[in-house]
Order: C-alpha cells, then sequence, then structure tokens
C-alpha cells in the first residue's frame, strides 16, 4: 500500500576534475509516500564532504569569544533571563537537573520557552548526553501542558538548532519548546495526508512504514524502548533521520519512557554525526493537535546534519530548498543507514 516512487535521469559533462573526459552522474527524484514531497539525490559526496566538515579552530574560537557574555552559563542565568508570568508559574523558571527553562525573550509564537540543556557552554555533538536531552524534554513536558491547560493552545514543537550555521543566535546549547493555536505547516500535511491514508485503508500510515521499512531493511534504524528509527525514503536534507512515537499523537499522551526514548535516539545521532566530522543540526519533536488522541496520526521526530562552523561560511540553505521545497541530498538515506545502523545497536 506504501509506495516508494523514484525516478533516475543522468546529467552527462565533460569534467575538468578527470581531464574533460565524458562523465556521468546519476540522479535519482524520489516522491515522498505520504507528503508527496520531492526530494533530488544525487550519489557522491566528494564536494560537499570539505564544506560538511568543521574547521575546530574557528569553533574553539567561537566558544571562548561568546563564553563571558553569555545569558544562558549558570552564573547569568538566574539574573538576565526573562521569567514567567506568576499566574503561570510561580517559580518564574523551572530547573531539572542542569536544564534551565524560561520564556524566550523574544517569542515566535505565543507560548515560546527556552531550554538551556547544559551548564557548559558548549557541548559537542557527542556530549548530548540521554539525560541531559530527556530533563529538557521533562521540562517542556511541564510546559507544554501548562500552556495547554491556561490558554487552550493546540499545536506545539520542540526544536533544537545547534550553533549559528544552524539557525541558533546563541552558542549555549538551547531547545526551543513552543505552542500556539496556529498549526505549522508539516503537521497540518500530516494530519490531512494520515486522515486521507486511513480512510482508504483503514489503517495508520505510520505503522504501515515502520512495518515496510523493517521489511526492506534498507533504511530501518531500529526501535529504542517506544520509537521506531528509519532515515526517510525521500529526504528533505543531509543525513536525515526521522523517529516515530508508537501509538501516540500528541505530547499530552507522552510519558517519561517515550520522552527517555526520544532522548537515546536522538543523542545517538548526533553522535554519529560528531563522528562524521560535524558541529551543526536541526532536529523538531512534532505533535498532532494536544489533547486529541488521533488515530490516523503518529507524533515524531526529524533530525539533520547542518553545514559546519568554517571560516568561510558556506550554507545548505538554498533557493530549491527555501523556496522550491524541494529536498535535495548528495548521500542517498540507504548510505547514510548504513552508517548510523552501527549506533541503533
Ligand atoms: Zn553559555
Amino acid at each position: 500500500m506504501i509506495r516508494f516512487e523514484k525516478g533516475e535521469e543522468t546529467a552527462i559533462l565533460h569534467n575538468p576534475l578527470k581531464n574533460f573526459e565524458i562523465d556521468s552522474q546519476p540522479i535519482e527524484y524520489r516522491v515522498d509516500p505520504l507528503t508527496g514531497l520531492t526530494s533530488f539525490v544525487r550519489t557522491g559526496r566528494a564536494f560537499w564532504a570539505g564544506i560538511y566538515k568543521t574547521d575546530q579552530t574557528l569553533l574553539e574560537k567561537l566558544v571562548e569569544e561568546t563564553r563571558g557574555r553569555c545569558f544562558f552559563c549558570p552564573e547569568k542565568v538566574a539574573t538576565s533571563t526573562p521569567r514567567f508570568p506568576a499566574d503561570f508559574f510561580p517559580e518564574g523558571r523551572l530547573t531539572k537537573g542542569e536544564a534551565v527553562l524560561f520564556p524566550n525573550l523574544f517569542a515566535h509564537k505565543r507560548y515560546s520557552g527556552i531550554i538551556a540543556i547544559s551548564h557548559k557552554h558548549y557541548l559537542r555533538l557527542d556530549e548530548f548526553k540521554p539525560d541531559l536531552l530527556l530533563n529538557a524534554f521533562k521540562l517542556s513536558d511541564l510546559y507544554l501542558r501548562r500552556a495547554h491547560q491556561v490558554g487552550r493552545v493546540e499545536y506545539a514543537e520542540i526544536g533544537g538548532n545547534c550553533l549559528y550555521p544552524g539557525g541558533a543566535s546563541i552558542v549555549h546549547p538551547h531547545l526551543q519548546v513552543i505552542a500556539s493555536h496556529g498549526a505549522h505547516s508539516l503537521i497540518k500535511i500530516y494530519t490531512e495526508k494520515g486522515k486521507a491514508y486511513y480512510k482508504r485503508h483503514s489503517k495508520n500510515f505510520w505503522d504501515e512504514l515502520v512495518k515496510r521499512e523493517k521489511e526492506l531493511g534498507e533504511r530501518y534504524l531500529g526501535k529504542l524502548g517506544s520509537t521506531e528509527w528509519f532515515t526517510p525514503f525521500a529526504p528533505i536534507r543531509e543525513d536525515e533521520v526521522n523517529g516515530v512515537v508508537q501509538g501516540k499523537s500528541n505530547f499530552l499522551e507522552f510519558d517519561d519512557h517515550d520522552w527517555e526514548s526520544l532522548a537515546d535516539g536522538v543523542s545517538r545521532v548526533l553522535k554519529a554525526y560528531h563522528d562524521k566530522g560535524f558541529s551543526c543540526f536541526n532536529f523538531a519533536i512534532y505533535s498532532g493537535p494536544l489533547g486529541r488522541k488521533l488515530r490516523y496520526l503518529r507524533a515524531g521526530v526529524k533530525i539533520v546534519s547542518r553545514s559546519s562552523v568554517q571560516a568561510y561560511p558556506v550554507s545548505d540553505t538554498w533557493y530549491s530548498n527555501c523556496i522550491l521545497l524541494d529536498g535535495f541530498v548528495v548521500e542517498p538515506p540507504e548510505e547514510v543507514a548504513k552508517g548510523m545502523r552501527p549506533y541503533f545497536t
């Protein structure tokens, strides 16, 4: 019932890097089996490999130069970050382990929280340990339940941007936790398409997808607690990994075990990114409408690598993905899965 639709084409050129011999470059165009969104997949990473790798000297300089004025470091977080109104959280800010939750000084949506996840000003990608993430996720859980209770908001997300190339404006490791009356585009598409799939087949799309990925084995990574992990057939960005929370459509259904499973998976993916030489990432944990159990939807997470900290700031955001909504990757998800699989055993 799930179709992995793809086409193949070849670009032909006389390649100056190969003494102007005739060269052919195979490209696949793939269609996401649920959303219909397209992604182009090129093989051969030679050109991009250098662009993605981290300039360690520059990164160390960046960390040192930003440390002294950082509001998220422990010596300033209690005196310089915003506080919640007393009728929302009387404590003003919430803490759990090393994690501290406070309002975003510049809100993105009605409820915009920030969680500084560690006492350390900088974490390498192999230092995002599950317990650090878990404390941050548990604070997110408290915040979203309170926002839903007070403001009856239905839509929520938890996101991570790491370092400037990843869209963060603060070096200190932190997450965004956000709730609003307005749905983001992905959950609107997922809800609509998931519902249509359920009507046609009387089955949940994500349950079927995980089953199919397990059977094929090309992109499946493994099961961690209550979550299933794989690389998507038609990725939006490089090194994309997806996780699905079994049997749950929204954050208010989550229990500690779900958060533990997500923290475990995100930590493993970031470790793999670190070992590939990357320093930046984005992830987003998405949820269906809060408080409504939908049989045709599943909550989950998507993680992607981003171009790293480098002297010449090359960005992996270009017109194709920021305007045309076209995915493009130079490493096929089947190859990404091969490299990622050892981290899931
Ligand atoms: Zn800091």
